[in-house]
């Protein structure tokens, strides 16, 4: 037995844990399995923005189709990729789809694709990222990458001189999760943000508890001081969002708007909102 820490929390090992350690293997095995079957598929969820509900982009994110067990999310399975060293290849192959996908897209419309802290590790990032752009002929000032404040932790020097590299090469840096984690007004002036994300956990409560619209109008203030935009995360209702439109958030994304969806999805979606705002005007 092991001692776990706390006062007299003794852990015993259980069959239970046997368990988790042989499911876990399997998980590790079928990944790889998954990467090399193209398993992997990428949804996308719409962003419009706050006064006109045009949309202004997607965000790409990754889904595991099972053969056995449908759809998996990614908080099931990224954090497990990076674990084992797929983190590389299975982000990869998402900015790489994203981009080609995105490249059908009207150009008004923008591609935002997360990236692990670990993708900074190598080095090789930038070129990464040019190569998506080159294969996909996406115009770089379409594609927007999100890095939570995780990346900046360690070797800050090496993750900001890619960012630079990254930016240089006309791509957008979005903060996203902001308010949650090591949140430190430092990262806003120290790396080169683009749009900072405002985490769906102040947006949730936005009507019922003052401290959250508190924080999400400092966060959108001081955005528009500094000159970067703003985006609003799990806006579900119609309430948050008018909240929102006072507070002068620049953009909104929510089950409010839409689900992520897959890519055949994408057009007639943005089609559809196009219309609505037309008829509106
Ligand atoms: P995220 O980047 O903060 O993405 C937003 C998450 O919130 C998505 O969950 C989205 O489906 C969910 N969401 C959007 N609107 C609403 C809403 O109105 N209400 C609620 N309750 N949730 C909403 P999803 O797709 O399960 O992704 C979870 C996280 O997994 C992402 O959080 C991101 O951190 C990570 N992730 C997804 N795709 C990738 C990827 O390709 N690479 C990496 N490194 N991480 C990824
Ligand atoms: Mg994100
Ligand atoms: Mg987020
Ligand atoms: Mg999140």
């Amino acid at each position: 037995s092991a001692k776990a820490g706390g006062r007299g929390n003794y852990c015993f090992y259980t069959p239970d844990m046997h368990v988790f350690a042989t499911r876990r293997r399997e998980l590790e095995i079928e990944l790889r399995r998954a990467l090399k079957s193209e398993e992997f598929e990428v949804h996308y969820q719409p962003q419009v923005a706050i006064g006109t509900h045009a949309v202004v982009g997607f965000e790409a994110l990754a889904r595991w189709y099972h053969p056995e067990r449908g759809i998996i999310p990614p908080n099931e399975f990224i954090s497990v990729c990076e674990e084992i060293g797929l983190i590389g290849a299975v982000g990869e192959f998402v900015l790489t789809r994203a981009c080609r996908d995105a490249a059908c897209w009207p150009d008004s419309v923008k591609i935002a694709v997360n990236l692990s802290a670990l993708q900074f590790k190598s080095g090789t990032l930038p070129a990464v990222v040019a190569h998506a752009l080159r294969v996909s002929g996406l115009d770089p000032r379409r594609l927007e990458l999100e890095i939570t404040e995780s990346a900046m932790l360690d070797d800050t020097a090496s993750v900001l001189k890619q960012l630079r590299d990254i930016k240089q090469l006309g791509v957008l840096i979005s903060l996203d999760d902001f308010g949650t984690g090591y949140s430190s007004l430092s990262h806003i002036r120290n790396f080169p943000f683009d749009r900072v994300k405002i985490d769906q956990s102040f947006v949730r409560d936005l009507g019922t508890n003052s401290d959250s619209l508190a924080i999400v109008r400092a966060v959108t203030g001081l955005c528009g001081s500094l000159g970067i935009l703003s985006t609003a995360e799990g806006v579900e209702t119609l309430d948050q969002l008018n909240i929102l439109v006072a507070e002068k958030c620049d953009s909104a994304q929510g089950y409010y708007f839409s689900r992520p969806v897959p890519f055949v999805e994408t057009l007639p979606f943005v089609s559809r909102m196009h219309a609505l705002h037309s008829q509106a005007a």
